[in-house]
């Protein structure tokens, strides 16, 4: 953990709000109240791309204008493979529709452009640095003074690895990362700032549907608190996909027209995909929209209409995908829908008819709130957060605390394979909680500590994030020695597991920070509707774990109680010896696979052969 990412000792000047956003990004600064920072072209969003040319490189409106000329060097969705495996199947399914190349670099990804007529590898961290730095810059000229400060966010479900790696673009455009903090949560301190407070608690549901991701909060607010009650999305759903929709339409239509497959085409492609963006953002206000590419390719033009019916016809099943998020939102933040107080729309793609039509409609036709800006929310409230971190005193911002949660429950291995849970699911984050462990064999001097996220009762069903050793335990009878886990999961998400050897204060840990094996949230998603789905199995197979392990922690310890009786006769140890041992092998033959109903039956059997000899020893 870097304590740098949580620092509130700031360098002169305003700290700035920056929303890194995967299609679009946008900064926010508190003067007394936010203001959203256009760029030079007065933009107040600006695309999060960069592109390379023989004389320059270019970032922004720039990069995304001059795109369809330079599809191989013009690089977006930056945030789509920061922090990621080069062999994640979501990146290896993104590279088919990305007209730039992604190389494999010791299994992490980098583009490859060429640049100034040199093939040249950019990290997605660089690139993200490029627009972080673009942004800065912006702020500097805007407020006449050089920026250092800043707090940026990132999707609710974006894993250590993506945190950290936010984070490093930050520093590498020359930021101190005062806090990295979700999108939600930022869009939920931007909506409270224009609410009045009421001593009333309230449920906020944030609806967050931007270019490319999808974030669902549930909050409750009260007395200024800002309580992060669950949150879920999709990291792969957004405009984009509905960009895509439409052009994957268009293609085969232009196909069955003119016999000319445009689909391996990146200029063209490039150049359709920007006509339906735009005619997307038409049909939000009219309900048809006219695609005209000029030339697109072998000399032909493109010119074909698309009405809004069509449009949500072609887009039906990632709308409906959303609704489903939301429903399951609710169900994890034990909330019926009637609760919600106030539906938050935020991201430029809940400009949407349909979207906004779908929501009203499932919340009894609720009203939605729509008065913060969608494109500017999650910018808005990072620039509150920067605020408050830098110790600005104003009143509005001395009102709000803001608290967040941890979407997977976080826990390590014990014996038998079972899932040993330290901070539950939904545990407001930052947090720190430690448990007691101990051994589970005799004269045991290590143990390993595999620690896993996941809902499942066994950690064959979870996610392993990493796993480390503590040695140097002093021998001792097993069960004896007591190690406490501590888990410390920070304000920004990175979680810290350190084991301490009470006896000896012997301590190891691990931060998990760049593990590869982190889920997308579409895996949290699956896991959290599998553990539900498998609850009864799981808790079968458990309770067969659980009657194993007892039966073997109580044929060592009656094992070791026996030997130390004096008033035995070394015949009788003998005998409780044999039975002991014949237990523990059977235990290692088959104490994975029998039933419990057996594993009962031996414990009685074993009880019924040593109980007598108890009694003796203990008579005598
Ligand atoms: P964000 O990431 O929140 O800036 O959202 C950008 C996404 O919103 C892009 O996919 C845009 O195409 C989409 N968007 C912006 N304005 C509209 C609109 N009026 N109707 C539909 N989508 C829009």
């Amino acid at each position: 953990m870097d304590s740098k990412t949580d620092s509130t000792t700031t360098s002169e000047g305003l700290a700035i709000g920056i929303d890194l956003g995967t299609t679009y990004s946008c900064v926010g600064v508190w003067k007394g109240n936010v203001e959203i920072v256009p760029n030079t072209n007065g933009n107040r969003i600006t695309p999060s791309w960069v592109a390379f040319t023989n004389e320059e490189r270019i970032i922004g409106d720039g990069a995304k204008n001059q795109s369809a000329m330079n599809a191989r060097n013009s690089v977006y969705d930056a945030k789509r493979l920061i922090g990621r495996d080069f062999n994640d199947p979501a990146i290896q399914k993104d590279i088919k529709s990305w007209p730039f190349k992604v190389a494999n670099v010791e299994g992490r990804p980098k583009v490859e452009v060429t640049y100034k007529e040199e093939v040249k590898q950019y990290s997605p961290q660089e690139i993200s640095a490029y627009v972080l730095t673009y942004l800065k810059e912006t702020a500097e000229a805007y407020l006449g003074t050089p920026v250092k400060d800043a707090v940026i966010t990132v999707p609710a479900y974006f894993d250590n690895s993506q945190r950290q790696a936010t984070k490093d673009a930050g520093v590498i455009a020359g930021l101190n990362v005062l806090r990295i903090i979700n999108e939600p949560t930022a869009a939920a301190l931007c909506y409270g700032l224009g609410t009045e407070q009421t001593t009333k608690e309230k449920k906020v549901l944030i609806f967050d549907l931007g270019g490319g991701t999808f974030d669902v909060t549930v909050l409750q607010i009260a007395d200024g608190i800002y309580d992060v009650k669950a949150t879920g999305g999709d990291t792969h759903l957004g405009g984009e996909d509905f960009d895509n929709l439409m052009s994957s339409f268009f293609i085969k239509e232009f196909t069955k027209k003119h016999k000319i497959d445009i689909s391996s085409n990146p200029r063209a492609l490039r150049r359709l995909q920007a006509a339906c963006e735009k005619a997307k953002r038409s049909l939000s206000s009219g309900t048809n929209a006219q695609i005209e590419v000029e030339s697109i390719a072998e000399g032909i033009d493109f010119n074909m209409s698309m009405t809004r019916a069509k449009f949500e016809e072609l887009c039906s099943a990632p709308f409906q995908k959303c609704l489903t998020t939301v429903k399951n939102v609710l169900k994890d933040a034990k909330c019926d829908k009637r609760e919600i107080d106030e539906i938050v729309l935020v991201g430029g793609s809940t400009r949407i008819p349909k979207i906004q039509s779908m929501l009203s409609e499932f919340f009894d036709k609720k009203d939605l709130c729509k008065s913060v800006n969608p494109d500017e929310a999650v910018a808005y409230g990072a620039a509150i957060q920067a605020a408050i971190l830098t110790g600005k005193k104003d009143k509005a911002l001395q009102l709000m605390v803001l608290l967040d949660v941890t979407p997977l429950s976080l826990g390590v291995e014990t014996q038998g394979g079972i899932m040993s849970v330290v901070i539950p699911r939904n545990t407001t984050i930052p947090c720190n909680k430690t448990e007691p462990f101990t051994t589970t064999e005799n004269n045991q001097t290590q143990i390993e500590i595999p620690v896993f996220e996941g809902e499942r009762p066994n950690t064959a069903g979870n996610n392993l994030l990493g796993t480390f050793e503590l040695t140097g335990i002093p021998p001792a009878p097993r069960g004896q020695a007591k190690i406490d886990i501590s888990f410390d999961l920070d304000a920004n998400g990175i979680l810290k597991v350190t084991a301490t050897d009470k006896a000896t204060g012997n301590k190891n840990e691990i931060v998990i920070s760049n593990h590869k094996g982190r889920l997308s949230e579409a895996e949290i998603a699956k896991m959290i509707a599998e553990a539900e789905k498998n609850k009864e199995a799981d808790l079968k197979v458990r309770k067969r774990v659980e009657a194993k392990n007892e039966l073997e922690g109580y044929a060592y310890s009656v094992g070791s109680t026996i030997q130390d009786l004096k008033n035995l006769s070394l015949v009788e140890k003998e005998a409780v010896d044999i039975v002991i041992k014949h237990t523990i092998n059977w235990l290692e033959e088959n104490g994975d696979s029998a039933d419990i109903s057996i594993i009962h039956n031996k414990r009685r059997e074993l009880e019924e052969a040593i109980n007598p000899i108890m009694g003796r020893a203990y008579k005598n």
